[in-house]
């Protein structure tokens, strides 16, 4: 389980949402990378239950998951997954895309 993120061949940057052309310098060749936890900075509940999260990688990418398990903190590590029933414990979901730009080798 893990979440994952597009990484530029060029620069080494790591984005999301995946990109078409990489903001950074341009190039339109990626990788994909797994991303194995981060760090929670906001959350936010909405009308329906389903709690939102900004979490924060190592390296400073930011990404936004919906938080699965049990309740969760901002400052609070937690495991990324592509599961959305990742198990006991909070988790930070984020579905996996296959529609995306990379080169799959
Ligand atoms: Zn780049």
């Amino acid at each position: 389980m893990s979440a994952v993120v597009q990484e530029c061949r060029n620069c080494r940057s790591l984005l999301f949402p995946a990109r078409l052309f990489c903001p950074v310098c341009g190039e339109d060749s990626f990788s994909t990378v797994a991303a194995e936890t981060g760090t929670i900075e906001q959350t936010t509940t909405l009308s329906d239950g389903i709690v939102l999260a900004t979490v924060a990688l190592d390296g400073g990418l930011r990404l936004i998951a919906r938080l699965t398990g049990s309740e969760a903190e901002p400052g609070q590590s937690v495991p990324l997954t592509n599961d959305p029933v990742a198990g006991s414990g909070a988790n930070a979901y984020i579905p996996i895309h296959t529609t995306l730009n990379e080169d799959q080798s």
